[in-house]
């Protein structure tokens, strides 16, 4: 065999049949590179060797000893090929047994030594491995006898293939070079690249592939802030259209409003309307609860953009909610000199008629409508916008790192017809981040905050039911309300982002349980995100027009609707959540001037309910968010599934330090080199890590 590098196709390895290979270059593993980056998710513990007098049903056990008896062959009535081994040792035999694979049957013998790893069953005569692991006895423990490292399955390529195939490649690669500067690794303690690899693969001890992962951790939020701080030194040498606020100021249409701006939205105004007016693009983070009033904020910049003569792009996460955005722009600017589109798959509108595809594109290319209301698919559908001057990403409650970064890259490679200056942008994220963790994340942005809340507001009051007896008292209050003509959120928060089919159904058991059983005299909705976007928008409406009582809803973005009737808020399985998001959860509610109650439902068998006492006892998201942070660490403002980073980075984010230190290595690594020049494989793998966020 010649000798492998990292680069070397696994097309050439003859243990990688076609099947396999396309199984693994659908999920990104084409060289042996990328084979010795998949990772264990998980270890069993086999390294214990056990006496088979010792195995008890149910356990994971290894055992040695010599194979006794050994017979292969097709079963009489199923016709499935069957190997069985008796082992023993000095304490006694026990059978295992494989089934379809007949290389097994090749492999033992009568008399050799193994060992063997699995969990012990049982059947009418006796105790049993089924398709345990086993290995010579004479061979260094690779399957069993050790830490056994368990892989994410792909598409049927099996953990144990994983385990051999990386094991042998890792002794046969004759480099392995590392992407991190060696003086960075010595002053974080941290493994090379090929220690942190064999830790990781074939751990002796938990403490190795601690330490393996935290190594991994460690590479990808150092990637992540080079290629932040890459973005801002493109920001920083980049230019932008200066926007003044002097055609028709800011302040005449916040006097025309009917309510008073709050203090935070002046402050915010102020910070944005300096950045515009620079030749620099700004680069803003507006921070502030759910119902803080960001809109309004978003909506003055996108006006002194228009005024000025420019377009500006509003990207909401979903249909419906930039159709709310649309709805509420086109009614705060129904006196100003331009038109606002909507942009989305499902809805297309110029001012305030509907549009083709085709000449909504071209009236935007021409530069009629000034403001664009989409969703974050018109930034890869190739709009091309006539002076596109402002991009504001409205995240919901999506952290958003990866977006942020990716939505940049494309908006500044947008063909707005200014090839030398990228647009102004700014994301709003209605997750409160304590200002410590946005520093260490996004220290590369200016920040703007709106904590406070406009007048008027009744604090929302939760409860967290306790028991049957509670809910059953929850149910009646729900049924009262109702009474008075209001409404009420039943939230049945998904695990996934992506709705999972056995998200839909319980969300159909629980709608039809609680028309039913609970309230057949109340009129109960239904949403998930599995139904069409005019479905969702359907019942909205229906909930909206107080057409339905009680709405259950999965997916809460799906309910971003303002619907000032609804006070109260179920929330079922609370204690699967953050605070943070628990809290936006509620935010949904609170938005009229009447009183409203949250009541959160530990699922079953939860215990712990001290962190949802802080939902009880504060209304204020940066205090839960502080609070958060205090309790899961920075992992808790990442949803797994939502922020784009690795399993094992979230894993390793309850360490804030880690964080601040990958961006203080990133800081001078770039300040010695700034184009990475002498840096060519961290270059190399920085791009790889921006592709990867590109893609998710
Ligand atoms: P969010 O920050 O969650 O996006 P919105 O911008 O949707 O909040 O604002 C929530 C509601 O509060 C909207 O109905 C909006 O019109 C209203 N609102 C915004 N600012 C104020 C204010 N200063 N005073 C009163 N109501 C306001
Ligand atoms: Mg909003």
């Amino acid at each position: 065999m010649p000798l492998l590098s990292v680069e070397t196709g696994l097309e050439t390895l003859s243990a990688f049949k076609k099947t396999i290979l396309s199984r693994l270059e659908k999920r990104g593993l084409s060289t042996v590179g990328d084979l010795l980056r998949h990772l264990p998710r998980s270890y069993e513990d086999y390294s214990v060797i056990h006496p088979v007098s010792g195995l008890m049903v149910g356990r994971l056990a290894t055992i040695e000893g010599k194979v006794i008896r050994l017979s292969a062959g097709r079963t009489y009535r199923k016709q499935v090929f069957l190997t069985e081994a008796v082992i023993g040792d000095d304490t006694g035999e026990v059978r295992a047994i494989w089934f379809g694979n007949r290389f097994i049957a090749q492999t033992l013998r009568e008399g050799l030594r193994i060992r063997l790893s699995g969990r012990v069953s049982e059947d009418g005569k006796g105790l049993l491995f089924k398709t345990p692991d086993y290995e010579r006895a004479s061979r260094t423990a690779t399957h069993t006898a050790r830490l056994i490292p368990v892989y994410p399955e792909i598409g049927g390529v099996s953990s144990r293939f994983f385990r051999w195939q990386i094991v042998e490649l890792l002794e046969k690669v004759r480099e392995i070079p590392d992407p991190v500067p060696e003086d960075i690794l010595a002053r974080l303690h941290l493994p090379s690249l090929r220690n942190a690899l064999r830790y990781i693969h074939l751990p002796k001890n938990e403490e190795e592939w601690k330490l393996a992962r935290k190594r991994f951790a460690f590479d990808e939020m150092f990637l992540f802030q080079l290629k932040a701080l890459e973005t801002k030194a493109l920001y920083d040498t980049s230019s932008a259209v200066p926007i003044s606020d002097t055609e028709s100021p800011t302040d005449t249409f916040l006097a025309r409003l009917p309510f008073k701006p709050t203090e935070a939205q002046r402050r915010a105004i102020n910070d944005i309307l300096k950045d515009l007016s620079l030749p620099q693009p700004m680069n803003r983070l507006l921070n502030g609860d759910v119902g803080s009033g960001k809109t309004l904020v978003a909506a003055t910049a996108a006006r002194a953009t228009a005024l000025a003569g420019y377009q500006a792009a509003i990207l909401a996460p979903t249909e419906v909610l930039a159709r709310q955005h649309w709805e509420s722009l086109s009614g705060l600017f129904s006196d100003e000199p331009f038109t606002v589109a909507l942009l989305t798959r499902e809805y297309r509108y110029l001012g305030r008629d509907s549009a083709s595809k085709a000449s909504l594109a071209k009236a935007i290319e021409v530069g009629i409508p000034k403001i664009i209301v989409g969703t974050h698919a018109i930034l890869q559908e190739g709009i091309r916008f006539h002076d596109l001057a402002l991009v504001v990403v409205d995240e919901q409650h999506r952290f958003g790192v990866e977006q942020r970064a990716a939505l940049q890259a494309r908006a500044s490679g947008l063909d707005d017809g200014l090839p030398e200056q990228v647009p102004h942008f700014l994301t709003m994220t209605a997750t409160p981040i304590p200002r410590t963790l946005a520093l260490a994340f996004f220290g590369d942005l200016a920040l703007s905050v709106l904590d406070e809340m406009p007048a008027g507001r009744q604090p929302i009051e939760t409860k967290i039911a306790r028991n049957n007896a509670d809910r059953a008292l929850v149910y009646d209050f729900i049924r009262s309300e109702a009474g008075k003509g209001r409404q009420t959120f039943v939230i049945l928060p998904l695990i996934e982002e992506s709705e999972a089919l056995e998200d839909v159904k319980s969300a159909t058991a629980e709608a039809e349980r609680l028309r039913t059983e609970i309230f057949p005299d109340l009129r109960v909705g239904l949403v998930h995100g599995r139904m069409k976007a005019k479905e969702k928008e359907e019942e909205m409406r229906k909930f909206r027009d107080c057409e339905t009582d009680v709405l259950v809803a999965t997916a809460v973005v799906e309910v971003g609707v303002d619907i000032p009737n609804a006070t109260v808020m179920i929330i079922e399985n609370a204690d699967r959540f953050g605070l943070a998001q628990l809290h936006q959860f509620r935010g949904r509610i609170g938005r009229g001037n009447r009183k409203s109650y949250c009541f959160l439902f530990p699922g079953d068998g939860a215990v712990e309910n001290v962190r949802l006492e802080t939902l009880e006892k504060s209304t204020s998201g940066f205090e839960i968010a502080e609070a958060d942070l205090a309790l899961r660490g920075p992992g808790a403002f990442f949803g797994t599934r939502q922020s784009g980073l690795p399993d094992i980075t979230m894993e390793n984010l309850t360490n804030l330090r880690l964080v601040e230190i990958a961006r203080a290595e990133a800081g001078d690594l770039l300040t010695a080199d700034p184009t990475l020049l002498r840096h060519a494989l961290l270059q190399e793998e920085l791009r790889r890590f921006e592709e990867k966020i590109h893609l998710e």
